[in-house]
């Protein structure tokens, strides 16, 4: 029986035979071929999606926590804390019910998704909606845990980006190589660190012949990374990377200088549209961040950036129904009212007679 990512690859991550294992069987995600929605990007791209919403609490944010949670356990640590734009909450408070832990949220007040906060609040965590967006509330949480024995299980955590490596493993695995090109979001730059991070060490160890391009995208209203500098007042519909100081900084800059790669940024116009395209494509239900890459990929395509066959990955990084809103707001087909008569059903339907 599958039983999570330590158990997986523990001969790959900083775990030892007095480490709990914290789990609640993350990772082994599904790679889906993309080829209704390759055929509408690019005629080049063999598409994969490395759909991480299938997680136990439906992000990738599952890989760093089960190591992060481990180890705070093994440290004797009782209580765990995080800032978080909503996904990050929603792991940490599972996984410290799993063991046994308090868990402490600060995320930025009105600007989290729904489904998010419903699962850090089912959870048990105690959550606090502070007056100021993500990088104001990760650094209290920085200072509050300097100060006191509680375990910051942000990704300044490194055994968060321990975890988080996995996905490149996975994505080797199951390629049998690692792919031409890899996309994804990035917010605070930890997953893209953690990424490149796996892919070099599986190269390194002889499991990969290649390493992949890196290709991250930010929101146009939040994109420190392409400005190269921070942005004060991050704004974009997708949440989860509504941050503008980015505690990776470095890493993504490695990963992009180190594989030849790129940070561009999408506008939220452009974000939206490619979170429509995904689950009427695909059958692939996404939250607003993880369209950021597709949308970049779409952007790259006009530019003629792909010109030969390549094969792309897209990190899906978290689960559409965590943000049941926007779905809403942006639902090409609103409801239907019909009366409750077989005619009128027959008539909504386009069928009448
Ligand atoms: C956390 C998160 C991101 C951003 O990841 P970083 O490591 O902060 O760059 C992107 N998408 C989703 C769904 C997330 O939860």
């Amino acid at each position: 029986m599958y039983q999570g990512l330590i158990k997986r690859y523990r001969e790959w991550l900083p775990v030892t035979e007095q480490t709990p294992v914290i789990s609640l069987f993350e990772g082994s995600t599904p790679l889906l071929p993309m080829p209704r929605l390759a055929a509408a990007i690019s005629p080049h791209i063999a598409l994969y999606a490395k759909f991480e919403g299938m997680n136990p609490t439906g992000s990738f944010k599952d890989r760093g926590m089960t190591l992060a949670v481990s180890h705070a356990c093994q440290e004797g640590r009782t209580v765990l804390m995080c800032a978080s734009t909503g996904n990050t909450s929603a792991s940490a408070a599972a996984y410290a019910a799993r063991a046994g832990m308090q868990c402490v949220v600060l995320i930025p007040g009105g600007k989290i998704a729904l489904g998010k906060l419903s699962q850090a609040i089912v959870h048990g965590a105690k959550v606090l909606a502070i007056e100021g967006n993500f990088d104001e509330a990760l650094r209290l949480v920085r200072e509050i845990c300097a100060e006191f024995p509680i375990a910051l299980v942000n990704s300044v955590n490194p055994m968060r980006l321990q975890g988080q490596k996995t996905v490149a493993f996975e994505v080797v695995d199951d390629l049998g190589d690692a792919p031409d090109y890899h996309a994804m979001p990035v917010g605070n730059a930890g997953n893209i660190t953690a990424a490149w991070m796996g892919y070099s060490e599986y190269h390194a160890a002889g499991k990969s012949a290649s390493m992949p391009v890196m290709l991250g995208f930010q929101a146009a209203g939040a994109a420190p990374l392409v400005h190269g500098k921070p942005v004060l007042q991050p704004e974009t519909v997708a949440t989860a990377i509504r941050i503008g100081n980015p505690a990776s900084w470095q890493g993504a800059v490695r990963a992009k200088e180190e594989s030849g790669g790129l940070i561009d940024c999408v506008t939220d116009a452009e974000i939206l549209e490619a979170y429509a395209m995904l689950p009427a494509l695909e059958g692939v239900f996404a939250e607003p961040a993880c369209a950021a890459p597709v949308a970049g990929l779409k952007k790259l395509a006009a530019q003629g950036f792909f010109n030969k066959p390549c094969s792309v990955v897209v990190t899906l990084t978290g689960h559409g129904l965590k943000d049941p809103d926007t779905a809403m707001q942006s639902a090409a087909s609103p409801l239907v009212a019909v009366a409750a008569s077989r005619d009128a059903v027959l008539q909504a339907m386009g069928f009448c007679a």
